[in-house]
């Protein structure tokens, strides 16, 4: 049994949270300590950064722009101390504390240097950014390494790049290069693991083939895990965080909504792109086609101490991943914030080309399109993009470059998607129906409809003042928020 253990910066905030994470991965070790040479097992630590530490360096990145010496150096030193006051109370013995400290202190002090660089210069470029960005997670591994080894359980501190993680140079966004990072991780990893070592691993940033830092977009280190467990053909990734499980609805918006108790890898795909930010949109990828298997899930109110690993979760509240799942609708999501633009021309209709020059236009401005609809009389296409690229979208279809077919544009800038996820849509007749009716009964106004034949998604344009109420509805309708009725 191979394992990968992820902590989000919440479940690593504060010593105690620390030692619990650390308590947790030594347990898995314990259980996984690899048979003979060459057997496929071991546990893997993947660390984000210590709960709001890249806050702090994005607003790091604004200060150094804005040539703010004194507020760059001093968000510097505050991230340090936030460290080192952890490091402290982490760890009685002297000796292994003093070498945690001046490891931070390494880090720290490299950090600081480049803080003070860029505020010099006054200009942060996106590969530098990625580089300042990486020292969050680059703090955590030495803080949870250490823990563990205090544990009696060894471990090293890698960077994603040296865990083997090569990326393309899309600062901000990297994406892993599949092929090329899986030999380089089972290169990096493969020994450590079967000499019994845990290899702590930063998640989020990796570097690309140049050697330079890159970071996967926020909340990558969920990527990170992924990306490894498919790399050393993982059994298993627990996401630990302090959230609990994929929700079935909004809980600021649903009342009982519910952690979902289990979904399949493309139904995890889908809920994370919407909603909360539960995980990483793209975690999921490296997933699909193996039987790797996710719980994500919170670390258990009091375990006993030296309990085994699964006892360290709250598998209460948790959520399980896997290739299949039961034939059900799994949440009802909303995504604020968005607009809807209906384009309008006469000369569209029977005008092959129409779509390919609206979306080719939108995409030269670099606008995402979130839903899309065209009717079969094609005197119109209707488009959702984010409220804040509303305006470089109506901009770019007014200006004409979608060659004078256009006649007008009708806008309605305050709307939310309201889905529903599951695969129990798929060939089932009249979920439709149900999901229509339930909203229309509380008067809510659906703006555009779309569902793709892969019938994972039944998405709605509502106006963003009916989101909730139409969320409610389909929540209620579908009895979302009792599919883990009867679980421990
Ligand atoms: N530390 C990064 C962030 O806050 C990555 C992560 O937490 O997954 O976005
Ligand atoms: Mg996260």
């Amino acid at each position: 049994m191979r394992l990968v253990i992820k902590h989000d910066g919440a479940s690593l905030d504060g010593a105690p949270r620390v030692a619990r994470a650390a308590a947790t991965v030594a347990a898995a070790a314990r259980a996984k300590r690899p048979a003979r040479a060459g057997a496929r097992t071991g546990t893997i630590a993947v660390c984000a950064a210590v709960g709001g530490t890249t806050d702090s360096l994005v607003a790091m990145v604004r200060r150094a722009e804005r040539r703010d010496l004194e507020g760059t150096r001093s968000a510097a030193s505050a991230i340090a101390d936030a460290h080192r006051g952890i490091a402290r109370r982490l760890l009685r013995e002297e000796g292994a504390r003093k070498r945690l400290l001046s490891e931070l202190d390494g880090e720290a002090g490299e950090l600081a240097a480049l803080a003070d660089g860029l505020a010099r210069i006054g200009e942060v470029t996106r590969r530098s950014a990625d580089h300042l960005l990486s020292f969050g997670e680059r703090l955590a591994v030495r803080l949870l390494a250490h823990a563990l080894a205090a544990e009696g359980t060894p471990a090293v501190a890698l960077t994603g790049g040296e865990a083997g993680i090569l990326t393309d140079s899309g600062f901000g966004e990297a994406r892993p290069l599949m092929d090329t990072t899986r030999h380089r991780v089972a290169r990096a990893l493969g020994p450590r693991l079967e000499a019994g070592t845990v290899p702590v691993v930063g998640g989020f940033a990796a570097v690309d083939q140049h050697g330079r830092t890159t970071t996967m977009g926020r909340g990558g280190s969920d990527y990170t895990a992924t990306v490894i467990a498919a790399c050393v053909d993982a059994d298993e990734v627990w996401m630990v965080g302090e959230r609990g499980g994929l929700m079935s609805a909004d809980p600021r918006i649903v009342r009982d909504a519910a952690p979902v108790p289990s979904v399949s890898h493309v139904e995890a795909m889908e809920m994370s792109t919407f909603g909360e930010r539960q995980l990483h949109p793209r975690a999921l990828e490296p997933l699909l086609g193996t039987r790797i298997r996710m719980t994500i899930a919170r670390p258990a109110p009091a375990p006993p101490r030296r309990a085994p690993a699964a006892r360290m979760l709250d598998m209460g509240t948790a959520t399980r991943v896997g290739p299949t799942s039961a034939k059900t609708i799994k949440c009802a999501s909303t995504l604020r914030h968005n607009a809807l633009i209906d384009v309008r021309g006469g000369a569209m209709v029977g005008e092959p080309g129409t779509a390919a020059r609206i979306f080719g236009a939108l995409a030269e401005e670099g606008v995402n399109v979130m839903m899309i609809s065209q009717n079969p009389s094609e005197s119109s296409i209707t488009i959702v993009v984010r409220r804040d690229s509303l305006d470089r979208a109506v901009r770019t279809l007014e200006l004409g470059r979608a060659g004078g077919t256009i006649k007008g544009l009708d806008v309605v800038p305050n709307v939310a998607i309201v889905a529903l996820v599951g695969s129990g849509m798929r060939g089932t007749i009249g979920v439709a129906a149900r999901a229509l009716g339930a909203v229309s009964r509380r008067r809510v106004n659906i703006l555009m409809i779309t569902q793709g034949s892969s019938e994972l998604n039944l998405a709605f344009a509502v106006k963003e003042s009916d989101s909730a109420a139409a969320a409610r509805a389909l929540h209620s309708e579908f009895s979302l928020g009792r599919q883990g009725a009867g679980r421990k």
